[in-house]
C-alpha cells in the first residue's frame, strides 16, 4: 500500500495510527458488531464516543468549566452567520480584522445582520502580514471582536492575541487548532472546521463561553442558535457521528502518542523551521510572508517565475509530494504542514527542493 506526502490545506493528512485504528474498527467497533458509521447516535456506545471526545478536548486544550464545547455541522463557513446571529443582539455592532479570504467572508456575512466595522486589513499587500492593531480604534460598545487566527491561504498567524478588554474576542482557529497550546480564557468563542487539523470534513468544534449563549436574534434559525446545541449535548439532531469518532482518535493520538500540545508545538516548530530556514537560504524559493507573522501550519512560497513554479509542482507531484500548488490568489506553492505531517515529510520535501534548485539554476 502506497502513502504519499500530502501537503493539502484541507481536507488534509491524518495520523497513520488513526487511519489504521479506524480500519481495524470499521466492521466491529469494540465488540458491538457494528461500524460507528451505522450505529444510532442515541446508543450507549455512541454516547461514550461523543462524551469521550469532549472530555479529551477539554483536557488537551485545558478548557475552563465555564465554556461549552459544541459539535456542529455546516463547516466553518456556517459560523460566519451564526456568530453575528448569536452575539450581535445587544448593540448590533462588531469589529473585524481582515487578514485574508476567510476573515473577509466572515465580515461580509456579518454585515448582513449588523454594523460590521473593519478595524484593520492587510489586503494592500496580498494579506502577507498581520496588521498592527491600535485599541483606540476598536468600537467600545461592539458585541464582539473577530479575528481569523491562522490564515490558511496566506500563511500568516497572530503571535499576539489582541486585547479587546470586555468585548468578547471571537477567533476562527480552523487551521491551527491543536497545533500549539492556547489560552482559551482570553476568548469568548473559538471555533474550527475539523478538516484541517482534527478530523475529516463534516464537523465544526465550537468552544463558547457560557454567558454568550442564550441571547440570539429572533431571526436566528434554530439550527444556528448555540442554545439549541448547548441544551441538547450537541444532539438536537443527528450529529456527524463518524467524524466525531475520528476526532476522538486524533485526540487520543495527541494525548498518548505525542504527549499533549506543548510537545505538539515543539514538533510543529521543528518542521516549520526546517522549511523556513531553507526558504531563507535558497536563491530560487522565497516565502511570501513577513518573517514575524509566519504560520507554523501553512507555508506559501514562490520562485518568482510562474513557469518554474508550474514545473516544480509537476515534478514534486511525480515524486509523491502532492497538493502543493499554491492558492490562485498567491500563486506558486503552499506546503500545509499540519500536526499529522511527519518531520520526515518536510525533510524529504526540502531535499527535493534543493535538488530541483540545483537542476534548474
Ligand atoms: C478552511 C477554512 C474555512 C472554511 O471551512 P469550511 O468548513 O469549508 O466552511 C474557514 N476558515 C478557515 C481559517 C479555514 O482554513
Amino acid at each position: 500500500m502506497k502513502r504519499v506526502y500530502n501537503f493539502s490545506a484541507g481536507p488534509s493528512v491524518l495520523p497513520e495510527v488513526v487511519l489504521k485504528r479506524a480500519a481495524e474498527e470499521m466492521f466491529d467497533y469494540q465488540g458491538c458488531g457494528q461500524s460507528v458509521m451505522e450505529m444510532s447516535h442515541r446508543s450507549k456506545v455512541f454516547e461514550g464516543i461523543i462524551t469521550g471526545a469532549e472530555s479529551l478536548l477539554r483536557e488537551i486544550m485545558n478548557i475552563p468549566d465555564n465554556y461549552k464545547v459544541l459539535f456542529l455541522q455546516g463547516g466553518a463557513s456556517t459560523q460566519f452567520a451564526a456568530i453575528p446571529l448569536n452575539l450581535g443582539n445587544k448593540n448590533r455592532k462588531a469589529d473585524y480584522v481582515l487578514t485574508g479570504q476567510w476573515a473577509t467572508k466572515a465580515y461580509k456575512e456579518a454585515a448582513r445582520y449588523l454594523d460590521a466595522n473593519v478595524v484593520a486589513s492587510s489586503k494592500d499587500k496580498t494579506f502577507s502580514y498581520i496588521p498592527k492593531l491600535d485599541p483606540d480604534t476598536f468600537t467600545k460598545d461592539a458585541d464582539y471582536f473577530y479575528i481569523c487566527m491562522n490564515n490558511t491561504i496566506y500563511g500568516t498567524v497572530y503571535h499576539d492575541i489582541p486585547d479587546t478588554g470586555d468585548v468578547p474576542l471571537v477567533a476562527d482557529i480552523s487551521s491551527c487548532i491543536l497545533s500549539t497550546p492556547i489560552d482559551v480564557s482570553k476568548f469568548g468563542i473559538l471555533y474550527a472546521g475539523a478538516q484541517k487539523n482534527m478530523a475529516p470534513a463534516g464537523l465544526v468544534v465550537a468552544i463558547i463561553r457560557e454567558d454568550l449563549i442564550g441571547n440570539a436574534m429572533d431571526i436566528c434559525p434554530t439550527m444556528l442558535n448555540f442554545q439549541t446545541h448547548a441544551d441538547n449535548g450537541s444532539m438536537f439532531n443527528t450529529p456527524p457521528c463518524w467524524t466525531i469518532y475520528i476526532a476522538k482518535l486524533v485526540l487520543e493520538w495527541i494525548k498518548n502518542d505525542i504527549g499533549g500540545l506543548e510537545n505538539m508545538q515543539k514538533i510543529n516548530e521543528k518542521k516549520a523551521s526546517i522549511l523556513y530556514n531553507f526558504l531563507d537560504s535558497s536563491n530560487m524559493f522565497k516565502g511570501t510572508v513577513v518573517p514575524e507573522d509566519r504560520s507554523l501550519m501553512n507555508v506559501p512560497f514562490v520562485t518568482g517565475n510562474a513557469d518554474l513554479d508550474a514545473k516544480f509542482v509537476k515534478e514534486a507531484t511525480a515524486h509523491d509530494f502532492v497538493n502543493i500548488k499554491g492558492h490562485r490568489t498567491v500563486g506558486g506553492m503552499r506546503a500545509s504542514i499540519y500536526n499529522a505531517m511527519p518531520v520526515e515529510g518536510v525533510e524529504k520535501l526540502v531535499a527535493f527542493m534543493k535538488e530541483f534548485e540545483a537542476a534548474n539554476s
